[in-house]
């Protein structure tokens, strides 16, 4: 007997359906205005990496912190008042095509941190944490830097063309439990997926 299958009507559509909104909720708070947004977009566009912190209001943003990286990238540490780091990935033409392990490594380990932008020509993407990276706290920075690199390089085996590769690793990012939010140069505001304090 032949079993049919069920397609259904909004996936005909070609929607995008992320199964972790519905096991996560993240409320949608922290908003980049068109101000703040250019201040990120000129530092993204720097030849040098720039990176700092951003504390939330509920209307948008209170202050940031900006400091310049060296050779071995920026520093990222997080006040506790902040909610999420920002740093930029220059000369990228997608921001997660720059990320390395200790991004994530980083991110995981210190606990205030909600989510990290990452900003490349314009172009954000947002990597929050969720209850899910409870487990990967308890690992140490080297021994998360170690499991990503792997990861990493296996996807890059894996991956004839650099969309190839960002449609993988997007896909590991949230099995890992990450919440991805990508936002085009051409929008007006950046929201973040994180509970404003
Ligand atoms: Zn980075």
């Amino acid at each position: 007997m032949k079993k049919s299958i069920r397609v259904h009507s909004y996936l005909r559509k070609g929607h995008v359906v992320s199964h972790h909104s519905k096991v996560v909720n993240i409320k949608r708070r922290g908003v980049i205005g068109p101000g703040y947004k250019k201040v990120f977009t000129y530092l993204s566009w720097q030849p040098d990496e720039y990176g700092g912190q951003i504390d939330f209001e509920k209307n948008g943003i209170e202050r940031i912190t900006v400091n310049k990286g060296g050779p071995t990238g920026v520093d990222k540490v997080l006040d506790e008042d902040y909610e999420s780091t920002f740093h930029t990935h220059p000369e990228m033409d997608d921001p997660l095509l720059g990320l390395s392990p200790t991004d994530l490594a980083e991110s995981i380990k210190q606990k205030t941190e909600q989510a990290q932008m990452i900003i490349s020509r314009g172009n954000a993407v947002i990597i929050t944490k969720t209850p899910k990276m409870k487990l990967l706290e308890k690992q140490s920075i080297p021994s998360l830097e170690k499991h990503f690199l792997k990861e990493f390089n296996n996807l890059s085996k894996q991956s004839k063309s650099d969309k190839e590769y960002l449609d993988k690793l997007k896909t590991g990012l949230r099995s890992e439990g990450f919440h991805i939010t990508e936002v085009a140069a051409n929008k007006e505001n950046i929201e973040i997926p994180i509970e404003v304090k």
